[in-house]
């Protein structure tokens, strides 16, 4: 599962190599699949400024849809840059309260919240990692009042991406830039579901297969899942009362909606104290503008007491020592290597893609609806029955066609869950 920052991207991005009809239908999903707006609900709409073409046409299926008022909030990588660059030291300690107090405010007031990301996952490779670690840090605890509801699930909410000319040169870094935003387009479309004639009939039909799924997880009531393959022997303990929930589901405002397009995944909440053993990481991780590669990592009792990384170690590091949680577990998801995005072979250097090719785990916070009735419990109720709590939730990808995955039975016994990446 991913939740959303505020997205920046290069502005000189065009429409002309994005097909206009897969992108009117990605829009039209975007509010009747992903937030299943509702007439007089308000939308708040936060986008790179290269999105502009596909937030037009979300902000027109929206008032068609009868929203009450959409807020578009654009951001601009060329702005965040010049931060990095000419800010005063004391920047990197700052972030807009106030900005993120108004989103809390408007979620309590049932505001419907649509992100799309089209940034260039590199765009801060190349700044200086304290200063990053300090402002994510600074945005992470602003940005609180907005996360508690998403992560409860208090309203309906959704994430889409959009072809940015600097995330499609990262991508397909040999073609040329227009080559390169027709083929992420084109990518980004298939898996989206918006490619056929019928895309939110091909949704239902997907959502429908993704809760078979979850309700044989559900109905397996495993207390702990074992992964193994090169370089992992990792037993994941899960939360009691754990709920596996995949495709759309039920906010708390009553709206079923589908949070991330595209999805493959089906996803609970690990036992924040019941993670043993040892896991490597079979994708890149993309976090906030560095990639962080070769991620090794040593669980004791629920907390990562050992972590190494190829490539960017000290970012990892610093992100681990955010606060007590982000040690520990907050989701673990399975997606068989067969997904349609792991077949297209791309690296998006993007979670909302690249944790949908592959089984992976989170850093951090958990969510409360993967526990059953989890709307209704308080925090130390959740926390009790192992649900973790962080700032931060990072996905990061430790799936491929080696590994295997058994679900353990409170009796011991064992069931294969996946066999060489695939569901048995
Ligand atoms: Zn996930
Ligand atoms: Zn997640």
């Amino acid at each position: 599962m991913r939740e959303f920052e505020l997205m920046t991207i290069h502005p000189q991005n065009s429409i002309t190599s994005v097909d206009p009809v897969k992108l009117d239908r990605l829009a039209e999903v975007a509010i009747k699949v992903g937030l299943r707006l509702q007439p007089g609900q308000d939308l708040l709409l936060t986008a790179p400024v290269a999105a502009l073409p596909l937030v037009r046409r979300i902000a027109e299926h929206a008032y068609k849809a009868g929203a009450g008022l959409v807020t578009p909030l654009l951001a601009d990588e060329e702005i965040t840059l010049t931060r990095f660059r000419s800010g005063p030291d004391l920047s990197f300690d700052r972030a807009p309260v106030w900005l993120y107090e108004g989103m809390g405010k408007a979620f309590s007031a049932n505001t419907a919240r649509l992100a799309v990301v089209g940034d260039n996952p590199m765009l801060l490779s190349g700044e200086d990692p304290d200063k990053v670690a300090r402002a994510n840090k600074a945005k992470s605890i602003a940005y609180q009042p907005a996360l508690e509801k998403i992560a409860g699930f208090d309203i309906n909410w959704n994430i889409i991406a959009y072809p940015g000319a600097s995330w499609a040169r990262q991508v397909f870094p040999d073609d040329e830039e227009s080559v390169a935003i027709a083929k992420l387009a084109e990518a980004i479309f298939a898996a989206s579901r918006v490619d056929g004639d019928d895309p939110i009939s091909a949704w239902a039909a997907h959502n429908e297969a993704l809760h078979r799924r979850t309700e044989w997880l559900n109905g397996e009531r495993f207390q702990a899942l074992h992964f193994s393959g090169p370089g992992t022997d990792l037993t994941i303990g899960l939360a009691d009362g754990h709920q596996w929930q995949g495709g759309a589901s039920t906010a708390k405002n009553g709206i079923l909606c589908n949070p991330n397009i595209p999805t493959e995944e089906v996803f609970t909440t690990p036992h924040a104290l019941r993670v043993e053993g040892h896991v490597v990481s079979t994708k890149p991780l993309s976090y906030q503008g560095t990639l962080i590669d070769g991620i090794a990592v040593r669980f004791e009792a629920g907390r990562i007491v050992e972590a190494k990384a190829a490539r960017g170690e000290e970012v990892l590091n610093k992100v681990l020592d955010t606060d007590e949680g982000a040690r520990r577990l907050g989701e673990v998801a399975l997606v068989p290597h067969s997904s349609p995005i792991s077949k297209s072979g791309i690296l998006y250097f993007n979670t909302l893609f690249d944790e949908n090719a592959s089984c992976h785990i989170a850093l951090g916070q958990c969510y409360s609806k993967c526990l059953v009735d989890g709307d209704k419990l308080t925090p130390e109720q959740i926390a009790a029955q192992g649900g973790n709590k962080s700032l931060i939730h990072i996905d990061w990808m430790i799936g491929s066609n080696t590994i295997d995955i058994d679900g353990v039975r409170v009796d011991g016994s064992r069931v294969p869950v996946f066999r060489q990446g695939e569901w048995v």
